[in-house]
């Protein structure tokens, strides 16, 4: 099994139900290659009323941008991985760099999430990254190393079939400035010598391995050109229909 090309878009908190609606049928009339996973990541509101829209043979699967890490419970405003289960939404992003900053989730609350969401039948976008003072100090690699170590790594073999990595430099995220594809590359293949060091050739294979920071319609063909970039995350640029079928084409 050869990993898969991926086009995640994250919509974070934007979009009225109908604005996403028109956005997701942009995507799904647009030509494209039918082997390029098409992940759209959209807030828990629109779940339901994109199921209803999206065809089944559009091959655009949803994404939750986030879950609690326990089943149910006195947790108000939380959503379990067992309610996204229930209404067979087959993706959760866990360990954004937003979420990390924002609302403190650390390695040792995203490995709860990751065993609660595996433990529900989800599968998981499992985003790790530093920020520009870590990279500046050549202290990138060590540090996205722990994020795995302290939360994916507890995952078994079998496990990991149901994980994409997204690697997003936090320095990229939103602010128009990218990593180079060299410095993707560079990354993403030091997370692949992880995974292979951790479970071996085979899962390192068939890890789908994504970048995010600021990909466009623009450079999307560059960074998807490098040997361990699988595919990107995508914030801004998914917001905008034609660009981001751009970035679907792009591998
Ligand atoms: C993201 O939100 O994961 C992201 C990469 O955002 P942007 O593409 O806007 O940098």
């Amino acid at each position: 099994m050869a990993r898969k090309n991926v086009a995640a878009g994250n919509w974070k908190m934007n979009t009225t139900i109908s604005q996403g609606i028109e956005l997701a049928q942009t995507l799904t009339s647009a030509e494209r290659d039918k082997n390029t996973l098409v992940i759209l990541a959209v807030p828990f509101t629109h779940i339901f009323p994109l199921q209803k829209k999206i065809k089944a043979s559009s091959k655009i699967q949803l994404a939750a941008q986030n879950c609690h890490h326990k089943t149910s419970g006195a947790y108000t405003g939380e959503i379990s991985p067992a309610m996204l289960a229930d209404m067979k939404v087959p993706y959760v992003v866990l360990g954004h760099s937003e979420r990390r900053e924002y609302n403190h989730e650390d390695n040792a609350l995203l490995a709860a999430k990751l065993r609660a969401a595996l433990d529900a039948g989800l599968k998981v976008i499992f985003c790790c990254g530093e920020a520009l003072e870590i990279r500046k100090a050549g202290k990138h690699v060590g540090h996205v190393k722990t994020q795995l170590i302290e939360s994916l790594f507890q995952l078994d073999a079998q496990e990991m079939k149901s994980i994409i990595i997204a690697y997003e430099p936090i320095w990229a995220i939103g602010t128009g400035e990218t990593a180079s594809p060299a410095q993707a590359q560079e990354m993403h293949a030091a997370i692949r010598n992880m995974l292979q060091k951790k479970y071996g050739k085979r899962v390192a294979d068939n890890t789908s391995i994504l970048y995010g920071g600021s990909v466009n319609g623009g450079n999307a063909k560059e960074l998807f050109s490098q040997a361990d970039v699988d595919g990107g995350l995508v914030g801004g640029a998914s917001l905008k229909g034609q660009e981001f079928v751009q970035i679907i084409n792009a591998f």
